[in-house]
C-alpha cells in the first residue's frame, strides 16, 4: 500500500542527528523547560519573524492558552470556520465560550471573510482563522474586520508551518498564532507538542504563566493555569527538523504541482494556488463527486486516501449544544462529502506519485498516463 504519509522515511533520512539529539537530552538530566526548549523557542521566533514563541504541550493547548491569554471565557463568542480539525472549535468550548461558525470559501477551503461580519455580536471576542491544509487564510480582510469591531485574531497555524502571506510567515500576522508539532504536521515531533507565537509582550507573559500553573514565581499562582509544556526531547528533535523544514516544504509543493498538472477530469477540483500566498501542502486535498467509488477503486490499486474532514464542526457532538444550525453552510456541507486527501510527504518516491496519478486518471476512464 502507498501510505498517506511515511514518518519513518523521514526519520531514516536524518537518523544519526535525531538519535544524537535525544541522547544529549537523556544525559543532560534536564527534561522540562531546559536549554533545548529555550533555544527552540528562539529559533522559531526568528524563523517566523515574531517576538515571542512559547512552547506548550500540544496545538490544542496552544489554542486554549491563547484564548485564555486574551481573556475569552463563558458568555463570549469566538468566530471559527465551519470546516477544520475539531480542536479549533474544541478549544473555544474548553474555555467555556461559544464557537460561532462561518462557512468556508470554495476556492481556499478557509473561512470566507465576506461572511464574518454577519455573525459578529456584542459577545464576539475573537476570530480564529485556520490556514487549512497549509494555505494561508484571507488575513488582510480578517484583520480589517477585527480592527473595525475591536476583536482579537488567533491564527490556527497548526497546518501551515512555513507558509507565507504577502511575505510574512503565518503565525506572525494575527495577535497570536498557534502551532502544533503533532508528528504528521509539516514540522512534527515524535510525540505531542505545540507553540504560541505573538509580538505582544503582555500576551507572551500571560501565555508563559498559563503553561505553568498560572505562576511567575514558583508555587505562587496568580491565575488558574495549566501544566502544558514542550518537553526537552521534543524540542531537541524539532530543532534538528527545523533545519530541514524549508526543504521538505519545497518538496511538498513540487509534488503538489505534479499532482495538480497531471490529475485531470472535469469532476475533480485540485487545490488552488493564490498569488502572494505560499501553500505548504500539509495535505493535498482534492474535491470530487462519487468519492466512495474513488476511495474503493484507489484502495484496490494499493493507494491510501483519507477524508479530512468527514463532518462539519457544527455537527460535532460537543458543538451541538449550541444553536448554530439555523444558518446554512452550503460550501462546508458540500466539501465534507467531496474532499479526499492523496498520499503526499516529502520523501514519497517518484514512482509512487506516478502510480497515484495513473490510478486516479484510470478511475476516470480517461486512460491518460503520465508522460515523464
Ligand atoms: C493538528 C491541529 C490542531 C491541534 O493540534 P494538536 O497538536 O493535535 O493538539 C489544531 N488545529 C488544526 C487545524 C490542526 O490541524
Amino acid at each position: 500500500m502507498i501510505p498517506l504519509v511515511d514518518l519513518v522515511a523521514q526519520y531514516n533520512s536524518i537518523k544519526p542527528e535525531i538519535d544524537a539529539a535525544i541522547q544529549n537530552v537523556l544525559t543532560s538530566g534536564k527534561f522540562i523547560l531546559g536549554p533545548q526548549e529555550k533555544a527552540f523557542e528562539q529559533e522559531i521566533a526568528e524563523y517566523l519573524g515574531v517576538k515571542h514563541a512559547i512552547g506548550v504541550a500540544s496545538g490544542t493547548d496552544a489554542l486554549i492558552i491563547a484564548l485564555r491569554a486574551i481573556g475569552v471565557g463563558p458568555n463570549d463568542e469566538v468566530i471559527v470556520p465551519a470546516y477544520s480539525f475539531f480542536a479549533t472549535a474544541g478549544a473555544v468550548l474548553s474555555v467555556g465560550a461559544k464557537p460561532v461558525f462561518v462557512d468556508i470559501h470554495p476556492d481556499t477551503y478557509n473561512i470566507d471573510a465576506a461572511l464574518i461580519e454577519d455573525v459578529i455580536t456584542k459577545q464576539t471576542k475573537a476570530i480564529i482563522p485556520v490556514h487549512l491544509y497549509g494555505l494561508p487564510a484571507d488575513m488582510d480582510e480578517i484583520l480589517a474586520i477585527a480592527q473595525k469591531h475591536n476583536l482579537m485574531v488567533i491564527e490556527d497555524n497548526a497546518q501551515a508551518f512555513g507558509a507565507k502571506y504577502k511575505g510574512k510567515h503565518t503565525g506572525a500576522i494575527g495577535d497570536l498564532g498557534c502551532l502544533s508539532f503533532f508528528p504528521s504536521k509539516n514540522l512534527g515531533g515524535y510525540g505531542d507538542g505545540g507553540m504560541v507565537t505573538t509580538n505582544d509582550d503582555n500576551l507572551a507573559e500571560l501565555v508563559r504563566m498559563l503553561r505553568t500553573h498560572g505562576w511567575k514565581k514558583k508555587y505562587f499562582p496568580e491565575i488558574l493555569g495549566y501544566n502544558s509544556r514542550l518537553d526537552e526531547i521534543q524540542a531537541a528533535i524539532l530543532r534538528v527538523k527545523l533545519k530541514y523544514v524549508d526543504q521538505w516544504n519545497k518538496a511538498r509543493w513540487e509534488i503538489a504541482q505534479i499532482y495538480s498538472r497531471s490529475i485531470n477530469g472535469i469532476e475533480i477540483t485540485t487545490p488552488s494556488e493564490i498569488i502572494n500566498r505560499s501553500h505548504v501542502y500539509h495535505l493535498y486535498v482534492i474535491c470530487l463527486k462519487n468519492r466512495n467509488e474513488y476511495i474503493s477503486f484507489l484502495k484496490n490499486k494499493g493507494i491510501t486516501t483519507e477524508i479530512y474532514y468527514p463532518q462539519p464542526l457544527f455537527l460535532a457532538k460537543p458543538c451541538l449544544i449550541e444553536n448554530n444550525i439555523i444558518r446554512e453552510f452550503p460550501i462546508t456541507s458540500r466539501v465534507t462529502h467531496e474532499s479526499l486527501a492523496l498520499p503526499l510527504y516529502p520523501e514519497i518516491p517518484a514512482n509512487r506519485i506516478i502510480d497515484v496519478i495513473n490510478a486516479i486518471n484510470g478511475c476516470l476512464g480517461t486512460k491518460k498516463l503520465l508522460i515523464e
